[in-house]
């Protein structure tokens, strides 16, 4: 396990910031081989992790993130949101609580089109795959569509880089909003269209509309994990993928597909659990009641991990 943290953080170092061989890290070259870690989390965000309804993170799942991640449980995000929503709802909170000097937790954002890793000390450089990102003048028209037509509704994120995310205001019902969002994704598929986007898609979720490269998905987001460890030399011997919605699957089906172990938690498997290769679990197989779900069943999962590393 110590060998394993120096070598990450070896790479933390070397990574975030080159050429800087002392300060808080210790940095080994001696220790630069493959370390094969028993188990990594792939998490979405929003639901399992940051409550989609305050849209926060509970001190409890933060506190049980940086005890898995101290243990040497790599810790990755995968998500729509923006960088900018994880450096202030997941980063910001986990450093103030006490990072371990050393850790390292990616953050895979936008699909899988930006991303970046941080440490208690760093934050790396974003990275943004350009070649996916929407075109700024169809992102311009949805501002002023949205500006125009649903603005007492919802609102343009401006923290996104490749996508465009159109999300309900906080203080608007979900029905009402789901009302309006039904005639915005109309009209938004119409400029789509009219911008000749094909290779674009308009992808509504339960608080927002997203359009987005048909390049971006959760798949890209687990690819995209496999190499950021890889580059810190780190194997894990399995995974666990954390999602509440039905494109969440897709990290679980780009591991699985690639032969990575893998188990996935659905935490709102209202939606019905669909058949998989690989093995679901939802709150009822930690002997929870139907009702536990969002980030009730993420903090009950991460709970649980916490206590088969450190026991
Ligand atoms: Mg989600």
């Amino acid at each position: 396990m110590g060998t394993r943290r120096a070598n990450a953080s070896w790479r933390a170092c070397q990574w975030l910031s080159p050429g800087w061989s002392s300060g808080r890290v210790d940095c080994n070259y001696e220790l630069m081989v493959s370390a094969a870690v028993p188990l990594a989390l792939l998490l979405d965000v929003d639901g399992p992790i940051a409550s989609p309804v305050t849209r926060d993170v509970r001190p409890r799942i933060i506190k049980d993130l940086l005890r898995l991640a101290h243990a040497g449980v790599p810790v990755i995000f995968n998500t729509g949101r923006s960088d900018t929503f994880i450096r202030e709802q997941v980063m910001a909170p986990m450093i103030a609580e006490g990072m371990p000097p050393g850790t390292l937790v990616h953050a895979i954002c936008e699909k899988g089109a930006v991303w970046f890793s941080y440490t208690a000390d760093s934050v790396g450089p974003l990275h943004v795959d350009g070649s996916l990102a929407v075109p700024k003048a169809y992102a311009d028209d949805i501002r002023t569509l949205v500006a125009e037509g649903y603005a007492a509704h919802m609102f343009f994120d401006e923290t996104k880089h490749a996508m465009v995310s159109v999300e309900q205001r906080l203080d608007v019902s979900n029905s009402d909003y789901k009302t309006e969002q039904a005639r915005f994704d109309a009209q938004a598929l119409e400029l789509t269209a009219r911008h000749g986007l094909s290779a674009f898609r308009v992808d509504p979720t339960i608080i927002s509309t997203d359009i987005e490269s048909v390049r971006l998905g959760k798949d890209l987001g687990a690819s995209r994990a496999v190499e950021l460890l890889a580059q810190q030399n780190i194997v894990p011997q399995a995974w666990r993928t954390v999602g509440d919605s039905r494109t969440d699957y897709a990290m679980a089906d780009w591991l699985h597909h690639h032969d990575h172990e893998v188990k996935h938690v659905d935490v709102r498997p209202a939606d019905g659990v669909p058949e998989k290769p690989y093995q679901i679990l939802t709150a009822a197989d930690l002997g929870l009641s139907a009702e536990v779900i969002h980030d009730d069943a993420g903090a009950a999962f991460l709970a649980k991990w916490l206590d088969t590393v450190v026991s």
